[in-house]
């Protein structure tokens, strides 16, 4: 088999790279994944009671790209979908990230009222507070707030999620929750946020569905790279393994989802409830309240963090700290020095960054224009 192209993965960024050389450039692309399915870690399928669950963890679709949004666009309508989240908190379901409602669900009234004062006065309403940013304040009151919520919203959760406490990781990582001075109690303020229609799996079958396009599934690249004829090939697999682990193996982090359906309509108010501090696992997520699905029963998938083992589990997260990045330069090195530019990584194992979907999708349309597409 000789093809233009070799795309290792077939998640967003194998997938929209796939489609971009095949439909712009008309160039023949195989694309190759390990797994029985397309979609990557974005997968989802209806369960044995007809609801549509995600398998590899809740996915729930925000960007401020345009382009991104435009582009995905061409592959599914959407259902508008704004994400809310509840973190128990001491017996009180409060909103995540922490905001002002949140502040008057823990705190009585005028003790709430005067911290909502003084966090306005301090930092301007509507703006966005890391969590490890507000601990800095040498401001007594705000340093008391700071650390309730570090100990209360953070502090069990991070270390379930990661083995790891805050501050061990780099700050963009809580970062991604900041303490939100705002009555806004949605988990993201993306100008975009909306669930495919019909499903994340067919909008993969959309993208990929063109003529130029091959996909192979239950196959790792290895098997068939001496039977395959290519001239270059995209691999967004782990970097690490690409190099027989040479430099040494980049730390990665897993989970273990436990899907439970229940023969009630509904089974939380909202999309996600978090347990910062109480149980093994982090986080409940209903399926049905990110389609809008509507069946008898309901689905939910509960997330337990778990040290990564290539035998027994996947590389779902990777762990975004100074010295895995130094480790990952070695490998990027690598790449240039032996490959010459050959094969193009990405994606959130190809890079070892920790992309949400529309990041995936952005750094696919950059790498697609940078080699010759537009
Ligand atoms: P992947 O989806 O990981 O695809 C890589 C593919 O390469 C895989 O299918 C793998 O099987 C294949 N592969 C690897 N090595 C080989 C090999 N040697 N041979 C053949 N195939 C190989 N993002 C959001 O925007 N919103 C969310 O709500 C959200 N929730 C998430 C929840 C969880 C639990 C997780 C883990 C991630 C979440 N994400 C979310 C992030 C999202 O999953 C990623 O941004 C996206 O999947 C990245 O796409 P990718 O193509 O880079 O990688
Ligand atoms: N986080 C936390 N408590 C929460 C929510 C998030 O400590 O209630 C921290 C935790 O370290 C987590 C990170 O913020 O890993 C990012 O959260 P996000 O919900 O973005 O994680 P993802 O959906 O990518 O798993």
């Amino acid at each position: 088999m000789k093809v233009d192209w070799l795309i290792v993965g077939a998640g967003f960024t194998g997938a929209v790279l796939a489609e971009r050389i095949a439909s712009q450039l008309g160039q023949k692309v195989l694309v190759v994944d390990r797994r029985n399915h397309i979609g990557g870690n974005a997968y989802d399928f209806y369960d044995e009671h007809g609801v549509l669950v995600h398998k590899y963890g809740p996915h729930i679709f925000h960007t401020n790209s345009c382009k991104v949004w435009d582009y995905l666009s061409q592959f599914t309508e959407w259902r508008p979908y704004y994400h809310r989240v509840l973190a128990s908190v001491e017996g009180k379901l409060v909103p995540v990230p922490f905001n002002l409602n949140s502040l008057y669900a823990l705190f009585p009234p005028k003790y709430a009222e005067r911290l909502e004062e003084k966090l306005i006065r301090t930092y301007g309403f509507g703006v966005k507070v890391p969590i490890l940013k507000m601990k800095e304040t040498d401001d007594v009151e705000m340093r008391f707030l700071a650390d309730y919520i570090y100990r209360n919203i953070f502090y069990g959760y991070t270390l379930k999620q990661w083995g790891l406490k805050p501050e061990e990781l780099d700050p963009s990582v809580t970062g991604r929750v900041p303490v939100y001075i705002s009555r806004d109690d949605r988990y993201f303020q993306d100008t975009y946020q909306a669930m495919p229609k019909h499903g994340y799996t067919v909008m993969f079958q959309r993208i990929l569905a063109h003529k130029n396009i091959k996909v192979l599934l239950n196959t790792d690249y290895r098997e068939i790279a001496g039977e395959v004829y290519f001239n270059r090939m995209i691999y967004t697999g782990p970097i690490d393994e690409f190099f027989g682990f040479t430099k040494g193996s980049l730390p990665y982090r897993s989970l273990r989802f436990e899907f439970l359906h229940l023969s009630e309509e509904w089974h939380q108010n909202v999309g996600t409830l978090n347990y910062p501090n109480e149980y093994d696992f982090t986080r409940i997520t209903e399926f049905k309240r990110l389609s809008g699905q509507v069946c008898p029963g309901t689905t939910l998938v509960v997330e337990y963090p778990e040290a990564y083992d290539p035998v027994v589990n996947e590389p779902y997260y990777p762990v975004p700290r100074e010295e895995n990045q130094s480790l990952y330069r070695l490998y990027k090195e690598l790449a240039q020095k032996e490959l010459e530019g050959r094969v193009i990584f990405a994606g959130r194992l190809g890079d070892y960054r920790y992309y949400n979907m529309d990041q995936a999708v952005a750094r696919a349309l950059t790498i697609f224009s940078e080699i010759g597409g537009r």
